[in-house]
C-alpha cells in the first residue's frame, strides 16, 4: 500500500472498498441521520422563533421583512424539513432545503445587517451557521462541505471590502476561518467514525452468522436463510430443495484418531461441500457432523443429481489421516405452505432411510 493510499484509507475507512459496500453505507448513513435531522430541524425552528422575537425589539430597520424571514419563512422551512424526515418520498426535498437554507440565511443576514453599526452583533448567526451546517445539520460531509463553502464564499465576497478597513472588524476573517475549519474537522471525524462503526457492525454480524470450526453458515443463520427461501418460493412460486447430509461413522474418527483429526475432517468436508455447490446454494452446519444445503430454484430430481456429484467427490477425497469417508443424504423439495421444521423433518426421514439402507446413499422423500 502506497503512502497516498494509506492516507486515503486513514481519512476514509471505505476507500478502496467495492462500490456496493459504499452504496450500502450511504443508505445506512442516510437512515441513521434521520432522527438527528428531525430533532435539529425542530430545535433550530424554536431558536429562530426566539431570535425573531428578540430581533423585533433590537433591530433598527427592516422590521417587517425580518419578521417575515426569521419568524415565518425560516421556521416554515425547518418545519418542512422536520415533517419531510418522516416520509421517505420527500427526503430529496428535505436534503435540498437543508443544503439551500444555510446559504439563504447568510444572504438574508448580510442583506439586513451588512454595513450597519450593529453588524458585529448579528454576524455570529453566520459563524454559527457554518458550524451548524458541518456538525449539526445531519448533512453528509460532502453535502455539508459544498453548502458551507458556498456560504463562506458568499460571506467573504460580500464582506471583504468592509472587513479590510482598519479596525477590530478585521477579526471577522479569523472567526470565519475558525468556524469553517472547526466545522470541517468535526464533520470529517464524525463521518469517519460512522464509517468505522458501519464496517465493525458488518464484521460482527458476519461473525455471529459463521460456524467457528468450518466457516460455513451456523445453525442460526441457516435457519434464517431457510425462512427467507420459503418466503421467496411462496412469493414467486419457484421450487427449491434441501439436502441434509450426515457423515457416516464419524464417531469412529474421533474414537480412533482423536478429536483434532475429527475437527480437521469436518473442516475438509465443509470445504468440499462449499466448493462443489453453486454460488447461489447455501451451505450450513446444523451441528456435529450434520450439514444442510439449501438449493434455490432446484427441484428434487435436480437436487438428487447435485447430491450424486457431491457423493462422488466425497468418495474420492483423501481426508486427513482417515483417508476415505462417506456420507448419507436426505433430500426433499418444498411443497408449498409448510414450515422449515416440517420440511426438515421430511429431509431427516429421508436421511434416516439412507442410514438404515446401509449408508453412503441418497434418499428422496
Ligand atoms: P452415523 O453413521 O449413524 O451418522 O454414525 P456417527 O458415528 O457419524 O454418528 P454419531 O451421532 O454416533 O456420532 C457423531 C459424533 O460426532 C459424535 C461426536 O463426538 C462427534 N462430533 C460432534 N461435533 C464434533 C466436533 O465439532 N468435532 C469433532 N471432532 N467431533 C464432533
Ligand atoms: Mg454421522
Ligand atoms: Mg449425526
Amino acid at each position: 500500500m502506497t503512502l497516498i493510499e494509506k492516507l486515503q484509507r486513514l481519512l476514509d475507512p471505505l476507500h478502496g472498498m467495492p462500490e456496493a459496500t459504499r452504496q450500502e453505507f450511504a443508505c445506512w448513513y442516510s437512515q441513521a441521520k434521520l432522527p438527528q435531522i428531525r430533532s435539529v430541524a425542530f430545535l433550530t425552528m424554536v431558536l429562530y422563533l426566539i431570535y425573531a422575537a428578540i430581533e423585533q425589539n433590537v433591530a433598527q430597520d427592516h422590521l417587517g421583512l425580518r419578521l417575515l424571514a426569521h419568524g415565518i419563512l425560516v421556521p416554515l422551512a425547518l418545519l418542512a424539513v422536520g415533517v419531510a424526515s418522516y416520509f421517505p418520498a420527500w427526503h430529496r426535498w428535505m436534503l435540498a432545503i437543508l443544503c439551500v437554507a444555510p446559504v439563504s440565511a447568510v444572504l438574508t443576514n448580510l442583506a439586513f445587517n451588512r454595513g450597519s453599526p450593529d453588524f458585529a452583533y448579528f454576524v455570529p448567526e453566520i459563524y454559527l451557521n457554518l458550524m451548524w451546517t458541518f456538525t449539526v445539520s445531519g448533512l453528509t460531509l460532502r453535502q455539508a462541505t459544498l453548502t458551507a463553502s458556498c456560504s463562506a464564499l458568499v460571506l467573504i465576497a460580500l464582506t471583504l471590502v468592509d472587513a479590510l478597513q482598519p479596525g477590530a472588524h478585521r477579526l471577522h476573517f479569523i472567526w470565519v476561518l475558525a468556524a469553517f475549519s472547526f466545522g470541517l474537522l468535526c464533520a470529517m471525524v464524525l463521518e469517519k467514525a460512522h464509517k468505522t462503526m458501519f464496517l465493525d457492525q458488518g464484521r460482527l454480524a458476519l461473525s455471529a452468522s459463521i460456524d467457528g470450526l468450518t466457516g460455513l453458515w451456523n445453525r442460526a443463520r441457516i435457519d434464517q436463510l431457510f425462512i427467507e427461501e420459503i418466503a421467496r418460493a411462496q412469493r414467486y412460486g419457484t421450487p427449491f430443495s434441501v439436502i441434509l447430509l450426515d457423515i457416516d461413522h464419524f464417531k469412529h474418527v474421533n474414537d480412533h484418531h482423536g478429536h483434532a483429526v475429527g475437527d480437521s475432517v469436518l473442516r475438509q468436508f465443509a470445504a468440499l461441500l462449499r466448493d462443489n455447490v453453486r454460488t447461489s446454494d447455501k451451505v450450513g452446519r446444523l451441528g456435529g457432523e450434520e450439514f444442510l444445503i439449501i438449493l434455490p430454484e432446484i427441484d428434487a430430481a435436480q437436487a438428487q443429481a447435485a447430491a450424486h456429484t457431491l457423493q462422488a467427490r466425497i468418495r474420492q477425497f483423501d481426508f486427513d489421516t482417515v483417508l476415505r469417508k462417506t456420507a448419507s443424504f436426505g433430500i426433499t423439495q418444498f411443497r408449498g405452505d409448510e414450515s422449515p421444521q416440517h420440511m426438515l423433518d421430511r429431509a431427516d426421514r429421508a436421511l434416516y432411510k439412507a442410514k438404515a439402507g446401509g449408508r453412503d446413499r441418497i434418499e428422496v422423500h
